[in-house]
C-alpha cells in the first residue's frame, strides 16, 4: 500500500515539474519550439461556424486546450497579405513597420513593386535569372529578430508559405530561412538575401517531383461529391497557368505545404538547439479558394474541415518529434473576407461588384477632364481598390503639389461611389479625426510608395468583376482568429478585446526577451497561467471578499467551488475560460512529452497597374 506521505510527495514532485516545464525564457531552450501558424484569409467567425464539425487535435487543440481569443479584430483598413504578416511578427501596423499593401508604385522605379520584391537579389531554386525578394521594406524588427538578438544567434527562425509576401515577412531580418514557391512550378524556392544556393534536403525536395502527384486529382468533400479538379488550367493570356492556380485552391496546396514543413522540422532540427527555436506557416490555399468561392460557399466549408485534419497531422508530428510540452503553438490570420457580392445582394445587404480596371480610367478621366481637358493623362498610375497611387510627374506637369493632387485624387474616388478618403499628405501629419475609424487609418499610414489615397469604401463593395475580396476597415475583414496552445496558457474562451499586434508581444514577454521594435500589443495576461502573471497582481488586486475579484488574481490551483466561482465572476468580466482544466491540459502534454521520448525521432500577380493581388 502506498504512504499518504510518498503520494503527497510525488503530487508535489509533479507540480514542481510542471512550473518548471512551463517556465519559459527563449535562453535556456525552453520551449524548445514556437510554432506560429497563419491560415490566410481564415475569418474569425470560421472557428465557431464550423467548431462541431472539427475533429479533434487540429484547431481543437487551441480551442479546447488552449486560449482561444473570440474578438480578435486588425486596428487598421489595409487588410491584406503583405500588411497582416508584418503586423502579426512585429507587433506593430503599417505605420510601424512600413507594409501598407501587397504591392505599390515606386516614384523611383516609376512602375508598381511589391513589399517583398528586392531587385538586389535573385531567386534562388528557379530557373531563370527573376528578381529575388526580401524583407528591405520592413521598417521595424520581428519577434524572430529579438529572439536572435537574444541569443546571439542562437535560436533558429524559419517561414514558410506559397506566397513570397507571407513567407518573407515574418521570416523577419535575421530569419535563417523563407521559403515560397515557384508559382509556375510550384518548386520550393528561396532568394539569394537568405543564402545562395537551396540546402540539400529542399533540393532533394524539389528533385522529388512531389508537384506531380497533386496533379489532376479530384478534391471531393465528405460526401465523395467532386469539388474540384487539379488538372492543367489557362491563364488570362492563354497560356498554361502553373501549379499555383492548378492546385493552390484546393486542400492538395496544404498538404504539399505542410510536407515542406516537416521536411523542414527534420533536417534543420528544429527543437533540439539550445535556445527557442521560431517556425511560421502560412498555409495560403485557404485564401486562393476563398476569393473565388466565398466565405458561406460549401467549397470554403470543406476547406477549413480538411485544414482542421491537416493541422490535426502536423500537430500530431510535431508531438512525436518535439513533444507538446516543449511547444507553444499560436494560431491566427492576416485577414477576413467579404461575402460574395452575389451572396449578400440575394439578402437585400448592398453589396456589388465591379472592375478596378474601369473604375481607375473613369478616375482618370475625371482628373483629366478638369486638369488637362485638351489631352487624357494617367494620374493615378495604380489602383488596388481602395487604394490609389499617383504619378508625381504627371501631376508634375499641371503644377499641383502632393497635397493638392491627392485631394483631387480622393474627390475623384468620392465623385465615383466611396465613401470618403485620406491622403498620405494627412495620414503623414496624423491629420485624422479623433475617432475609432480616424485611427484605424492612422494605423494604415506608411511612409513607402510615393504619393496616394486611401479610399473609404462602402461595405461589400468589391474591385474585382467577380469573386471577392478584402481590405477594408469592415470587421468581415479585421476579424480574425488569435489562438495560443502550451503550457503557459490558461485555457479557455476569451471574448476580450485582443488585436494580431498582440501575439508577438505576448510571446516576447513570455520568453524574457524585448518585444519588437515597434510594438504596441498588450501582454494578454488574462489568458496566462498563474505563474507567469505579473507578481503584483497576484498581491495587489486579489479581493477574495467577494467584490471586485480580478482575474489577474486568479490563484494557481482550483478547488472544484472556487473555480466555479471564478468562471462565473470571468462571465460577467468577458471571459468564458476554465481554469479547473488547466492541470489536465499540462498533465496531457506532459504524457505527450513522454510519448515523444519513446517514439523520438491574394497570389503575387506580375506587377499590375491594376487589379487587386491580396
Ligand atoms: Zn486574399
Amino acid at each position: 500500500m502506498r504512504s499518504p506521505l510518498r503520494s503527497f510527495a510525488a503530487r508535489l514532485l509533479l507540480c514542481l515539474c510542471l512550473v518548471a516545464l512551463s517556465f519559459g525564457s527563449a535562453y535556456n531552450g525552453r520551449p524548445k519550439l514556437i510554432v506560429v501558424v497563419v491560415v490566410d484569409q481564415l475569418r474569425g467567425d470560421y472557428l465557431e461556424r464550423y467548431r462541431d464539425q472539427f475533429g479533434d487535435g487540429g484547431f481543437r487543440l487551441l480551442l479546447d486546450h488552449g486560449a482561444y481569443f473570440t474578438e480578435c479584430n486588425y486596428n487598421y483598413a489595409n487588410t491584406c497579405t503583405a500588411p497582416g504578416h508584418a503586423t502579426l511578427l512585429t507587433g506593430a501596423y503599417s505605420s510601424g513597420h512600413g507594409i501598407h499593401a501587397n504591392e505599390w508604385w515606386d516614384p523611383l522605379k516609376k512602375r508598381m513593386v511589391t513589399a517583398v520584391q528586392d531587385d538586389g537579389t535573385k531567386l534562388v531554386g528557379a530557373a531563370g535569372n527573376a528578381p529575388g525578394a526580401s524583407p528591405h521594406n520592413l521598417l521595424a524588427d520581428t519577434l524572430g529578430d529579438e529572439l536572435k538578438l537574444a541569443t546571439q544567434g542562437k535560436a533558429r527562425v524559419f517561414a514558410i508559405a506559397l506566397k513570397d509576401r507571407a513567407a518573407i515577412l515574418p521570416a523577419g531580418f535575421s530569419g535563417d530561412g523563407a521559403y515560397w514557391i515557384d508559382q509556375k512550378t510550384g518548386l520550393w524556392v528561396t532568394s539569394t538575401y537568405y543564402r545562395t544556393e537551396l540546402p540539400k534536403w529542399a533540393q532533394d525536395f524539389n528533385n522529388s517531383k512531389r508537384t506531380e502527384k497533386y496533379l489532376n486529382k479530384e478534391w471531393k468533400d465528405g460526401n465523395g461529391h467532386t469539388l474540384r479538379t487539379t488538372g492543367p488550367q489557362t491563364s488570362k493570356n492563354a497560356l498554361p497557368a502553373g501549379f499555383y492556380d492548378d492546385v493552390g485552391s484546393t486542400p492538395f496546396a496544404n498538404d504539399y505545404e505542410l510536407e515542406f514543413a516537416r521536411e523542414l522540422v527534420l533536417y534543420e532540427k528544429l527543437g533540439s538547439g539550445p535556445a527557442t527555436d521560431l517556425l511560421v506557416i502560412s498555409l495560403s490555399a485557404n485564401d486562393i479558394l476563398g476569393h473565388q468561392a466565398g466565405p458561406d460557399s460549401a467549397e470554403v466549408q470543406a476547406m477549413t474541415l480538411a485544414t482542421d485534419r491537416q493541422l490535426a497531422d502536423f500537430f500530431n508530428f510535431l508531438g512525436h518529434q518535439i513533444g507538446l510540452a516543449n511547444i507553444w503553438i499560436a494560431l491566427s490570420s492576416d485577414h477576413g473576407i467579404a461575402s460574395l457580392p452575389s451572396v449578400a445582394a440575394k439578402l437585400r445587404v448592398p453589396a456589388v461588384n465591379f472592375s478596378a480596371d474601369k473604375l481607375r480610367a473613369k478616375i482618370n478621366q475625371i482628373l483629366s477632364d478638369k486638369l488637362s481637358p485638351t489631352r487624357p493623362v494617367e494620374y493615378v498610375k495604380g489602383l488596388n481598390y481602395p487604394m490609389a497611387w499617383l504619378s508625381e510627374d504627371a501631376f508634375a506637369t499641371v503644377r499641383m503639389k502632393e497635397e493638392d493632387a491627392e485631394r483631387a485624387v480622393g474627390e475623384a474616388l468620392k465623385q465615383i461611389g466611396l465613401r470618403g478618403y485620406y491622403t498620405r499628405f494627412r495620414l503623414a501629419k496624423g491629420d485624422v479625426p479623433n475617432t475609432e475609424t480616424g485611427l484605424k487609418y492612422e494605423n494604415s499610414y506608411s511612409p513607402l510608395g510615393g504619393w496616394y489615397v486611401i479610399g473609404v469604401p462602402a461595405p461589400y463593395t468589391v474591385g474585382l468583376t467577380s469573386e471577392t475580396d478584402h481590405v477594408s476597415p469592415y470587421t468581415y475583414d479585421t476579424h480574425v482568429p488569435l489562438a495560443f496552445y502550451g503550457l503557459p496558457f490558461l485555457p479557455g474562451t476569451y471574448r476580450t478585446h485582443a488585436e494580431p499586434v498582440d501575439l508577438a508581444v505576448t510571446f516576447a514577454s513570455l520568453l524574457g526577451i524585448n518585444a519588437p521594435t515597434h510594438a504596441i500589443g498588450r501582454v494578454l495576461t488574462e489568458a496566462l497561467a498563474p505563474a507567469h502573471r505579473a507578481e503584483h497582481s497576484i498581491h495587489e488586486e486579489i479581493d477574495w471578499g467577494g467584490h471586485g475579484f480580478s482575474r489577474a488574481a486568479v490563484p494557481p490551483v482550483f478547488p472544484g467551488a472556487l473555480a466555479r466561482d471564478v468562471r462565473s465572476a470571468d462571465r460577467v468580466a468577458g471571459a468564458d475560460q476554465e481554469p479547473a482544466s488547466t492541470l489536465t491540459s499540462a498533465a496531457k502534454a506532459l504524457s505527450d512529452s513522454a510519448v515523444s521520448a519513446r517514439t523520438k525521432s491574394c497570389p503575387p500577380r506580375p506587377a499590375a497597374i491594376s487589379g487587386a493581388s491580396r
